[in-house]
C-alpha cells in the first residue's frame, strides 16, 4: 500500500465495488473477516509454508468445478495476512475479466510478486485493499476518537489492533485518508 497514481475515476470505481461488497456482507464492525468473504465468494484459503518463493496467491477459475485458491505465506503475522488475502481478493473483484490476469481463457493466476502484472493492477488492488480494511467513514471515526494520539506510534497501535492490520498500513492509511 503506497501513493497511487490511480485516477480520481477508477479509485471511484472501485470504491463502489468495495462498499457493494461491505453492504452486501452486512458489515458495520471495524475487522472485515477476509476468509469468509473469499470462501462465501468460492475461494478457499490456504497457508503456504514458510520457505514459499510468495507472500500471496490466487488461482481462480471461471468454471465452478475446479478448485479456487487463495494462499498466503504461514510465518507472516495474522495482520500482514489478512492485508494479502484482501489484496488477492482486490484482483478477483477488480481483474478477473482482464485479459493481463487471463491465461488462455479460463485461468486467473496472480502472484504476489506479480512478474506478470502492471503497477497500476498492483496499486489496484492495494486500494481495494486498504478500503475493504479500513473503510474511509469508519476509520476516520475511530481516528476522531483517538485525537492527537494518532499521530504518534502509541496511538497508531492502538488503530492497529482495532483494524486487525499493521502499524505501517496505518500510517499509510492515516496520510491517504486526509486524517489531520
Ligand atoms: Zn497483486
Amino acid at each position: 500500500m503506497k501513493d497511487t497514481n490511480l485516477t480520481q475515476k477508477r479509485k471511484n470505481e472501485i470504491l463502489t465495488i468495495v462498499n457493494q461488497i461491505l453492504r452486501i456482507a452486512k458489515f458495520n464492525g471495524r475487522s472485515i473477516d477476509v476468509v469468509d468473504l473469499a470462501n462465501k465468494n468460492g475461494f478457499s484459503v490456504f497457508g503456504l509454508k514458510e520457505d514459499a518463493e510468495i507472500d500471496g496467491a490466487i488461482i481462480g477459475r471461471k468454471d465452478k468445478d475446479i478448485l479456487n485458491i487463495i494462499a498466503y505465506k504461514k510465518n507472516l503475522s495474522e495482520k500482514e495476512n489478512r492485508f494479502i488475502i484482501a489484496h488477492e481478493l482486490g484482483h478477483f473483484f477488480l481483474h478477473f475479466d482482464n485479459e493481463k490476469f487471463n491465461f488462455g481463457g479460463t485461468f486467473a493466476y496472480a502472484y504476489h510478486d506479480h512478474r506478470n502484472l502492471s503497477k497500476s493492477l498492483e496499486e489496484e488492488a492495494d486500494f481495494f485493499a486498504a478500503n475493504l480494511l479500513m473503510p474511509k467513514d469508519i476509520f476516520l471515526e475511530e481516528v476522531k476518537k483517538i485525537g492527537e494520539l494518532a499521530r504518534y506510534k502509541i496511538g497508531q497501535n492502538l488503530l492497529s489492533d482495532i483494524f486487525n492490520v499493521t502499524p505501517e498500513c496505518i500510517k499509510l492509511r492515516l496520510g491517504e485518508t486526509d486524517a489531520f
